[in-house]
């Protein structure tokens, strides 16, 4: 018997999120062991956190385990506040800032609301949106700097009464910034959510975060996944006024972090300074990158406040070189599919080792190998 069953709607023009190949076809690829992988495309950090994992490993025969955890995950709330500089009202502590978005669009989008993205950006601002319902607007950021087009999306939210606006700052892929200035417009000119997912907050240092106790309608989206070294913890945080914290609270689920990830998370917010040698660190070697990609006559890399840098390939195909690089055991993110992204790829800042080999294999392939094809 053939039984059909429906699913969504909303599946009908849906584009899932979609990742870059796993290590092991991509060791097979290049015939290398899986542990000779480079990963710059996922925008993590290259440095194990070591003496964090030593601290949690002797407190492990203690963690109740057994138990959920404190509902108000206190200790990591506090040391959230701290950092942060909020009181504990203002914070909804989430699973990664993937659940933070998920969090905000549960919370207000409605079937059928207007939703306004500034693109490109994170994919997963849109997806979450058309997984509540939303009718996503795209506004297209500025040339050539990707500033989100301010006037534009004012009036367009105000023509559209859209509901929620998706901002991220500094934003990904492309790696620049928008001044707060700007962003305070959005919010003050505009009845509707504006949520700035700040992922990658700490590699700029500039925040919308005093925003938050003068507007109801700004929400901010952070995580210790980038600068924190975190990613495989999955620790998140919002942002917001009391008052939008109890709505946000209503979608809350009650034990999306572990134990273990609580106490992680607290270890490492209990050493900031760590954080910021290893920030610094990348900035070094994200200017480093910056300049040799430029020098390289076939590519335009765009200046970046975050971890990664997007460059564009000139006279070669992009998926050719992003494949070569497969072949070399080296993976970036491939978003020349992306309309405004036209022949670009992405790259993590790794270590200094990291980087030569890419800029080694990179440079290689761009003189010598895509000429042949
Ligand atoms: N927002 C942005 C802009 C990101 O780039 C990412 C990760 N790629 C996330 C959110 C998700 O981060 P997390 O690991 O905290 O879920």
């Amino acid at each position: 018997m053939v039984k059909i069953m429906k699913i969504r709607s909303i599946f009908e023009n849906f584009i899932p999120y979609e990742w870059e190949i796993s290590s092991q076809e991509v060791a097979k690829m290049a015939n290398i062991p899986v542990e000779k992988v480079l990963r710059l495309d996922t925008n993590t950090s290259p440095f194990v956190p070591k003496k964090w994992l030593n601290k949690i490993a002797e407190m492990l025969p203690n963690l109740q385990v057994n138990q959920y955890p404190d509902t108000r995950y206190t200790e990591l709330l506090d040391k959230i506040c701290k950092y942060a500089n909020v009181k504990e009202d203002c914070v909804v502590i989430t699973n990664g800032a993937d659940e933070g978005i998920d969090i905000v669009s549960k919370t207000f989008i409605d079937y059928g609301d207007k939703v306004i993205i500034s693109v490109p950006t994170y994919s997963m601002l849109k997806i979450s949106s058309q997984l509540a319902g939303a009718k996503v607007i795209e506004v297209p950021r500025k040339k050539p700097s990707f500033e989100d087009d301010v006037e534009n999306i004012i009036q367009v939210c105000n023509r559209e009464k859209a509901n929620v606006i998706f901002l991220c700052n500094p934003n990904n892929p492309t790696g620049n910034f928008t001044e707060i200035e700007r962003i305070k417009s959005i919010v003050e000119e505009t009845d509707s959510w504006v949520i700035v997912d700040e992922a990658y907050y700490e590699y700029c240092g500039k925040s919308t975060v005093n925003l938050i106790s003068k507007y109801p309608n700004i929400v901010i989206i952070r995580t210790l996944s980038k600068a924190f070294s975190l990613a495989g913890a999955r620790v998140g945080y919002l942002l917001a006024n009391e008052e939008t914290v109890k709505k946000l609270n209503l979608v809350r689920p009650p034990n999306s972090l572990t134990v273990i990830s609580i106490k992680l998370g607290s270890i490492a917010l209990s050493d900031i300074q760590q954080m910021r040698e290893w920030v610094k660190e990348i900035i070094k070697e994200r200017e480093g990158c910056y300049n040799i990609l430029n020098s390289i006559k076939k590519i335009e890399a765009y200046p970046s406040e975050t971890n990664f840098i997007l460059f564009r390939v000139k006279g070669v195909d992009a998926n050719v070189v992003h494949k070569k690089l497969f072949s070399k055991g080296i993976c970036v993110r491939n978003l020349s599919d992306v309309k405004g992204l036209e022949n670009c790829l992405r790259v993590t800042i790794g270590t200094r080792e990291q980087n030569e080999r890419f800029l080694h294999e990179l440079n290689y392939i761009i003189e010598k190998d895509a000429k042949s094809r």
